[in-house]
């Protein structure tokens, strides 16, 4: 995605104003903490800060491990069976509730 050049301005302008109130605690003051959140929105539309993208083959990946995973290791605690925590995880948990990292 690419932004055009006055949406591009427009942000820095804005960036600038809230950096400035930034600088001034204004976020720390009660009822300030949007001034951090646009911050970081504007930093991202910018580009400045990458998106977190969900890599779809990595976690294709990882779901696939963790399916052999989980027949070969039971929990450590009640010896039930794991399940994955959610998918892209490579926490596993039994029915208990007892977390698992099965994969590094
Ligand atoms: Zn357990």
């Amino acid at each position: 995605m690419s932004l055009d050049a006055v949406s591009e301005k427009r942000y820095l302008n804005q960036l600038v104003k809230l950096g400035d109130m930034m600088g001034d605690g204004l976020h720390h003051e009660p009822g300030g903490n949007w001034i951090s959140k646009e911050y970081t929105k504007i930093c991202k539309a910018l580009g400045y800060i990458p998106k977190t993208k969900r890599n779809p083959a990595r976690a294709k990946a990882i779901n696939e491990a963790m399916a052999k995973r989980v027949i070969d290791v039971k929990c450590g605690k009640c010896c039930l069976e794991l399940k994955q925590t959610r998918a892209g995880s490579k926490r596993a948990e039994c029915t208990n509730g007892h977390k698992w990292q099965l994969l590094k």
